[in-house]
Parts: C-alpha cells; structure tokens; sequence
C-alpha cells in the first residue's frame, strides 16, 4: 500500500502520482461538487438551475482525461458568469445611488457637478462623461460637428422612473435565464464599460432629437417608432462613439444624448446591410450573410466598423453601432445635454 503524505486519496487525480496544473483542478472540482452537496441539503430546490450549471463545471473539472478539464481561469470565468447571471436575475432592485424610493414617481433628477458616479467609483459624473465624450470622439467627427469648438457636458440628469426600471429587470431576468453570453468582439470601449457580462449589459450612447427625450423618459425607447429604411433594421441604435450618437441628435441648439443601459446578450454580427429587419430573433437566411444565424436567434445586431455589403458608403461602415430590437432591453438612466465651448 503506499503511503501519501498530505494527501486525500479520494481528492486525488486518477494520473497520481503524476501531478499538474490540471490534477490540482480535479481536486478543486471534488472540493466544489462538495460544496454544491451541501448547497443542496441546505437549501433544497432554491436556485436548482444555477446549481445544475455549476455541476457541470465541476463535472468536467473532474474529468478522467485531464486534457478535457478546463483551465483554473476557466473554471472560475465560468462559475463567476453563472453566479453574477443568478444575482442579476433576482435583483430587481433600484440602485443604491437613485433619490427616489421604490413606488414614488418617476423623477427627473438634476446630477450636480461634484456628485461621485457609482461605476468607476470615484469619479465625478460630470467628469467621467466630459471625458468620455472627448475620448470617443473621432477628431474629423469633432470638427464636423462642432467646429473649432470642443463638446462639453452642460447639464446631466437621472432618471429614475420604477416602471421602466421593472420591466428593464424583467427583461434581464429573461435574458439571463436563456444561458451565458459570448463576449462582445472586438470588446466594448473601456469608456463604456460592462455592467453584468453574462448577459452583456453595458453603458452606451443613445442620441436622439430633443423632442423625443420627454416621451422616451415616460414610456422608454420604443421600437414600434423606429423607421424600417434603418441600415440595420427598425431597431433601436446604440454606439459606444458618442460622435455617432451625436448625428441623431439635433444639429442647431443644445445636443441629447442619453447614457443607457443596455442588453447586448447574444448578439449576430453582420457585415451585411439589414433593412426591412424587425427581430432578430428569425434572421433571415439569404445567400448574402456571411455568418449564418443561430437557430435559437439573437438579441442583438452589432455592426462593427469596415466593409459592409450593400452599404451606401462604398467604404463601410465607419462608426461602430449596437441594435436592439425591443425597447424593454434598455434603460435610459442618463440624460446628458451636451454644448460647444
Ligand atoms: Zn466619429
């Protein structure tokens, strides 16, 4: 019999006594699957999905090949989507920073200058916007929009309407509870980052004409008024550029621009133009696109920027935009009004 010093033979790799990065996950997986047992004794039924996804990472940590266990980092990257997709689909809370208590109306309310943004913390909103707006800005896009002048943030306001903020959680929920998603590629500008990867919930822009703002602060971003002539479908069209945002937006008088919250989730990439699209749930399967659509459907369009088929600009697309196509999968949180100076 041998004798294994500090070791327990159940945790061990069926390769003992060789060792490697991918025996020490097989015991990581047997500590985890542990876990998950006495997860199960102790809390029954609750979140029995979650627990089954969470199973089958630490099923194949402890797989008899030790070429098919994932990585350390991959484990974790798993099991951290799983559980941020699981909190993300119970919260429906407003978030910590709004002034307005669950069931008050909705308010509009002014951000002051020096008031600290909750994500990156430690910023001021004004500043991060201000900075935002300069960095995401094309110089040639900068000068065409607003001259000699720079872009400058003039006024920011919140808003925190309970009825669109409810049924933007639903709508998380929904999505989060149809898998993991993919990564956004290329990724997002780091201006606009993430807020829950799992189902790829970012900050973008959203530019619109200044009589719109108060009907999209009531009754949220509507797909039913967007055109079918749209390149990309009658959808509602986001950019992590704000001088692209900016071309929706009024060109005389002050800009609107609104900071949204928006669920990406799986998204199709096209290089095709897309008009006359409603839903990119039943992506149609014509001969020109090039990447064939999932059978479960997207939640999304991303055109990124370059050649596009069809394109009216024989060089593509040139700024890089996000579709969606139901107005539930955005919050409009920030109104930001932005002049020349
Ligand atoms: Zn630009």
């Amino acid at each position: 019999m041998t004798t294994m010093v500090g070791t327990t033979p159940e945790f061990m790799a069926p390769e003992f006594p060789e060792s490697s990065t991918a025996s020490d996950v097989f015991s990581l997986g047997v500590v985890c699957a542990r876990l998950l047992d006495c997860w199960e004794q102790r809390f029954g039924q609750e979140l029995k999905d979650e627990r089954n996804l969470l199973r089958d990472v630490t099923g194949r940590m402890q797989s008899r090949d030790k070429d098919a266990r994932p990585t350390a980092v991959e484990s974790l990257e798993e099991v951290t989507k799983i559980l941020s997709a699981a909190q993300a689909s119970s919260d429906r809370s407003q978030p910590s920073y709004w002034q307005q208590l669950p069931g008050q109306p909705s308010a509009k309310v002014p951000v002051a200058r020096d008031e600290i943004l909750h994500w990156p913390a430690g910023q001021t909103t004004w500043g991060q916007f201000s900075a935002a707006l300069k960095q995401t800005m094309h110089d040639s896009c900068r000068q065409h929009q607003f001259g000699d002048c720079s872009p400058s943030v003039r006024s920011v306001e919140r808003l925190e309407n309970p009825m669109l903020w409810q049924r933007y959680c639903v709508a998380r929920e929904r999505m989060a509870s149809s898998g993991l998603a993919s990564p956004i590629n290329p990724p997002v500008r780091l201006e606009n980052p993430v807020i829950d990867s799992s189902c790829n919930e970012y900050w973008l822009w959203h530019g619109t004409r200044h009589h719109n703002v108060e009907a999209i602060l009531k009754e949220g971003l509507d797909e039913h008024l967007s055109l079918l002539d749209g390149l990309y479908g009658a959808g509602i069209y986001f950019s992590d550029e704000a001088c692209k945002a900016l071309q929706y937006s009024d060109a005389n008088g002050p800009r609107y621009l609104l900071l949204c919250r928006v669920l990406l989730g799986r998204p199709y990439y096209t290089r095709n133009i897309l008009k006359t699209l409603r839903s990119p749930k039943n992506l149609p399967e014509r001969g020109d696109l090039l990447q064939r659509p999932e059978a479960a459907g997207h939640d999304s369009v991303i055109v990124n920027a370059g050649p596009i088929q069809g394109h009216p600009n024989p060089n593509g697309q040139v700024h890089r935009e996000f579709v969606i196509f139901d107005g539930a999968c955005a919050y409009p949180e920030f109104v930001v009004s932005v002049d020349k100076v």
